[in-house]
């Protein structure tokens, strides 16, 4: 059994795709999404060869090598340009996510969706989303283990405005996530509760600052730390 933020992610892939796991260490995604008939065919690349080796003996070990290819290499450099319907890109930090994008662009001309599943950072992610035309179509909040996954899946084509009719500013919603925020996911007020305490822990830190630019920083904060009480109000209401 697959864990709920991987089963989370295989939802939004439909059936019949060439989909490319990038970082797939254990290869759980593809094993699973073959094992559920909804694999056209999958690529695995892993830049590091202890989870190279695992996925490898997964997808041998599960019989779909016919199915599955296991690759070494960077990022998109595994792809051929055009051969990948679906990327998916999960369990890594945000800015890498965007970074390992941004790297290999030009194999995506023929790519129609990207999964996205950072572990921290996702208003980075948003943002490289948003600046290369990327349209975020579905979003989703998975909690496990005490952990808030966050999960984004985005089409080619040129995106409306899409944080128009939220009432925060475009920062806040790259952070939370504009689809889930206009949803109002049961699970935001955790989300919005998590900013809010990482705001009083660097607050806590300056309590005893003298500084002028501490006190400038504590300003910064406080003034933060209103901004995501709206939010938390609004959530509410
Ligand atoms: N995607 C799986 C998941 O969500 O459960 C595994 C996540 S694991 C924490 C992240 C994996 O990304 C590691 O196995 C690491 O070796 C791989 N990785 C990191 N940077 C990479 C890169 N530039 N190209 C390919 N794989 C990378």
């Amino acid at each position: 059994r697959i864990s709920d933020r991987l089963s989370a992610v295989a939802r939004l892939i439909p059936p019949g795709r060439i989909v490319a796991d990038i970082g797939s260490d254990h290869a759980q995604l593809l094993v699973h999404l073959a094992e559920h008939q909804v694999l056209d065919r999958g690529i695995a690349g892993e830049v590091n060869r202890g989870p190279y080796e695992n996925a490898a003996d997964r997808v041998r070990e599960s019989g779909w090598s016919d199915r599955i290819d296991v690759r070494l290499g960077d990022g998109l450099k595994v792809l051929r340009p055009g051969e990948a319907d679906v990327v998916v890109l999960a369990g890594m930090g945000g800015s890498l996510i965007a970074s390992i994008l941004s790297r290999g662009k030009e194999k995506l001309d023929a790519t129609t969706q990207l999964v996205l599943q950072p572990n921290n950072h996702g208003d980075q992610v948003r943002r490289w989303l948003l600046e290369q035309g990327w349209e975020i179509k579905q979003e989703e909040l998975v909690k496990e283990g005490g952990i808030l996954y966050e999960i984004v899946s985005a089409s080619s084509g040129a995106p409306e405005h899409p944080y128009q009719g939220l009432p925060f500013s475009g920062d806040i919603l790259r952070k939370l996530g504009p689809l889930l925020c206009r949803d109002r996911h049961p699970l935001l007020g955790e989300r919005v509760a998590e900013e809010v305490d990482r705001l009083d822990r660097a607050l806590d830190s300056l309590r005893s600052a003298r500084t002028p630019e501490a006190q400038m920083r504590q300003q910064q904060l406080a003034a933060d730390r209103r901004r995501w009480e709206e939010v938390q109000s609004w959530l509410s209401q």
